[in-house]
């Protein structure tokens, strides 16, 4: 199946995701839970599958051939991220993911706040670009400021604009929010901040599964993104950090590999990146992770995010005929993610009875409760969108619905 006019085969993109031919409930399984993780193709498994069989040492530690093969292995994605990004290899930060990499800045980049420096966030945050921001400011007493948004879910410029004051030591918020699909302004956001010499981290999870990533376009100081987000594996995650303030940053951790010397009159520590990555990596998922890109880049993104919005204005049609039904977040060009509820059915009794059916969604607050309070609910439903979904699976899941609502009518 040609996908509306795209230069992409759904077919055999699909047929590159074996996971995708299982059954759940015994019926095909439709996979909508794309925002949490997304699947991966075989070319990724196979280079798991690879590391184990043929190459697996430990990186940077040895001087025999295994370990010189997966040194070499991990520091090529390390390039290939590098140069997808457009960033130099030096600022490419291997963590455990999205999560791992606000830890970093929050815990190394802000031990230089103090009481009363303030810090700007966003009520569409998750909880990883929010509870970092709250254990610093339990240490050292910073303040959070919040941009609001309206009723669409865009969000209040003006505000931000006007939050940056001689106190303002830092920007954090999402590129694309995780619940409400908006695609925020980071190049006009980043560019205001710097109006005031203030750095910006951009959570950037939900954009680099649909959105083509360019560090010096953005002009950006800090951007986080995970692998399994990205057709990956899990616990591989990317801080890409602006060289002179990650040279000018104390380590996160100490152990092996981040060190010059070490002596018990004192430590010096590795160059970048390497001095912000102790212990062993993952350096299994990290070798595989390039072949992510690899497959991104066949496929094109501009090809993903036109096949998904696609999908996505397919599937908010197809929904707005279920009585009840309201949807959180239509803000112009949103991201493929659709959050709803249906009158007053909870979104967990929705969730278990469209499992039932063989349709996988996400359920909950999905790790944004302060955004759940400003929109005054406790949870939604949330499907979302990947390269690999059909029109086909929107018709299932939109009869799926119109099957468990209609029950409770
Ligand atoms: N930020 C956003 C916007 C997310 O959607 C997620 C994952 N749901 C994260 C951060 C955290 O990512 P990870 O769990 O991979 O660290």
């Amino acid at each position: 199946m040609k996908s509306d006019n795209l230069d992409i085969d759904i077919d055999s993109i699909r047929e590159e995701f074996p996971i995708l031919r299982r059954e759940a409930e015994n019926q095909p399984l439709v996979y909508l839970d794309n925002t949490a993780t997304s699947q991966t193709p075989s070319v990724v498994v196979d280079a798991i599958v690879d590391m184990y069989e043929c190459h697996k040492a430990n990186v940077h530690r040895g001087v025999h051939l295994l370990s010189r093969e997966a040194t070499d292995m991990q520091e090529a994605t390390r390039r290939r991220v590098a140069a997808y990004i457009n960033a130099s290899p030096e600022e490419v930060i291997f963590t455990r993911g999205t999560t791992e990499a606000i830890n970093l800045v929050a815990a190394s980049y802000g031990s230089r706040f103090s009481e009363g420096d303030e810090v700007i966030l966003t009520v569409m945050e998750h909880h990883a670009d929010i509870v970092p921001w709250q254990l610093l400011q339990s240490r050292t007493g910073i303040k959070l400021r919040v941009v609001d948004i309206d009723e669409r879910g865009v969000l209040d410029l003006e505000q931000y604009r006007s939050l940056f004051g001689p106190r303002t030591v830092m920007a954090a918020f999402c590129h694309v929010s995780n619940v409400l699909g908006t695609v925020n302004p980071v190049k006009k956001m980043i560019a205001l901040a710097h109006e005031h010499k203030v750095p910006v981290l951009v959570d950037g999870a939900q954009a680099s599964p649909h959105l083509s990533l360019d560090m010096k376009d953005l002009d950006c100081d800090f951007y986080a993104f995970s692998s399994h987000k990205m057709y990956g594996p899990a616990g591989v995650g990317v801080l890409y950090g602006r060289r002179e303030l990650l040279e000018s940053m104390p380590p996160y951790q100490g152990g092996g590999e981040m060190i010059g010397h070490v002596s018990f009159d004192g430590t010096t520590f590795a160059d970048l990146p390497f001095k912000f990555e102790a212990g062993t990596p993952d350096f299994v998922d990290i070798a595989a992770f390039a072949r992510c890109i690899d497959f991104i880049e066949r496929v094109g993104m501009e090809n993903i995010a036109l096949h998904e919005h696609a999908l996505l204005e397919y599937a908010t049609e197809r929904m707005a005929g279920i009585p009840g039904l309201r949807i959180y977040g239509t803000a112009p060009d949103k991201s493929a993610v659709i959050s709803f509820n249906v009158g007053d059915i909870h979104n967990y009794d929705l969730g278990l009875l469209l499992d039932r059916l063989g349709v996988a969604v996400r359920t909950g607050h999905h790790c944004a409760q302060p955004l759940m309070e400003r929109l005054g609910i406790p949870g939604t439903v949330r499907a979302s969108f990947a390269v690999y979904n059909t029109r086909e699976e929107v018709d299932v899941f939109v009869a799926a619905l119109q099957k468990v609502t209609s029950m409770f009518s």
